[in-house]
């Protein structure tokens, strides 16, 4: 694994850097109550090519998580809020259409999804259905030339305004396996039947979290997604990857603390000198980067195993776990070197702590990343 950063990779994260000074900060800036995801910054992010793919005379390329992680990274500390908008768009929306959809679809979902101009959800949570993902009791009764869909989908982010929702259901239920019993669709968000309700919360401000309610929902039989009887194994896949984004988010929140902390502690004045000048401070200066660098060679270890089309689930799930455990401490330590101001709603610092939070049970609590990792222990054991 080459560790310098590549020429093309350098560029992206410029690409990014500039992205989010010159089109995002002006229309989205600090200090602005922010209560929704724009709909504009989708088309911002599709026109320069951010949402996870990007479509070259007609042919759709996925951009290597060795870039994404960036996006993710620096999005996140700016905004943990549009960080998961846009990863929710291009990483669940537009990976699950780029993996599942046939050409009808791609060509009516996923090229309009490249470029923004078409929203997704995801939706796989339910009330009673979280860490156990096979778990849902969504139905999608087999009525010949539809499926009619019953039940309920909780905590599914940007799911309020998509245009379409991809989501799980139990077509089989007397699989014997209840793994293989589910199958995966897509409707659009306006479908009679369909209730969608935006939930209050705090955490990745201005991302919409909600919950959705399917009454006799009816489902044309060519909106499956993939194959009957796949859709967990679909959406396990889907996740597997989204968790080197989700490490990447957390990475960002506590990298935008970081920052934020360093540029107080060298201004602030305590005892005579910089808070910085303090040894004390100094060294947790030294100890948080510490943190922040073994989790960034993480992140560019699950990042790097991906793109070389090798297993990397459990390189995800370390990168999640120490990212989001790790990153909570420095994102708070970020807020308290800030005192007072870091508590104070306009200060970009005081949201980062519940980013850190939020991030750790988004894509897989810390105990379903520990149970990953505790199944492939040999493997990394071997790779030290
Ligand atoms: C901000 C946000 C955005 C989200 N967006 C989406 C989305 O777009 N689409 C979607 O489908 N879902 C989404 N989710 C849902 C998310 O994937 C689930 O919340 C997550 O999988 C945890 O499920 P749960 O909330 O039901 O908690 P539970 O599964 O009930 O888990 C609660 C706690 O129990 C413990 N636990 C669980 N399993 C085990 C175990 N095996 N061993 C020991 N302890 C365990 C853990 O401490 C865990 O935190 C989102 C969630 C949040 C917070």
């Amino acid at each position: 694994m080459d560790l310098d950063r590549s020429k093309s990779e350098a560029e992206f994260l410029e690409h990014v850097r500039r992205v989010i000074k010159d089109r995002i900060a002006p229309e989205y800036p600090h200090g602005r109550e922010r209560k929704t995801t724009p709909r504009r910054m989708f088309e911002i992010w599709g026109a320069e090519g951010l949402l996870g793919f990007t479509e070259n005379e007609g042919e759709i390329t996925q951009t290597p998580w060795l870039k994404n992680i960036h996006l993710y990274k620096e999005l996140a500390a700016y905004s943990g809020g549009l960080g998961i908008a846009t990863f929710v768009q291009g990483q669940l929306g537009n990976q699950a259409l780029f993996l599942y959809a046939n050409e009808e679809q791609r060509e009516e979902y996923l090229r309009p999804g490249i470029k923004g101009e078409r929203s997704f959800a995801f939706a796989n949570t339910e009330p009673s259905a979280g860490s156990d993902a096979s778990a849902i009791k969504m139905t999608a009764e087999d009525k010949g030339d539809h499926f009619l869909v019953n039940g309920m989908k909780a905590y599914i982010t940007n799911a309020d305004f998509a245009d379409d929702i991809i989501f799980t259901a139990i077509t089989d239920p007397s699989a014997e396996k209840k793994h293989r019993g589910i199958s995966m669709f897509i409707i659009h968000g306006d479908t009679e039947g369909l209730t969608r309700t935006r939930l209050k919360k705090y955490g990745w401000k201005g991302s919409h979290l909600c919950t959705l309610r399917f009454e006799n929902v009816k489902v044309p039989k060519e909106k499956m997604l993939g194959k009957p009887g796949r859709g967990f194994y679909q959406t396990m896949e889907i996740f597997n990857n989204g968790r080197i984004g989700v490490a990447s988010l957390a990475f960002g929140a506590a990298l935008g603390a970081y920052r934020h902390a360093l540029v107080h502690a060298r201004k602030r004045q305590a005892f005579g000198t910089s808070l910085f000048d303090h040894e004390s401070k100094r060294n947790e200066f030294a100890d948080k980067l510490a943190h922040l660098q073994a989790g960034w060679l993480l992140i560019q270890k699950a990042a790097f195993e991906s793109d070389k089309g090798r297993d990397f689930k459990h390189f995800s799930s370390l990168a999640k776990h120490y990212n989001t455990e790790e990153g909570l401490q420095i994102s708070l330590w970020g807020a308290i070197t800030l005192g007072a101001r870091g508590v104070i709603e306009q200060n970009p610092i005081s949201e980062f702590p519940h980013d850190s939070l939020v991030s750790m049970i988004g894509e897989g609590a810390p105990e379903v990343q520990m149970k990953i990792i505790s199944e492939h222990i040999d493997e990394i054991l071997d790779g030290l």
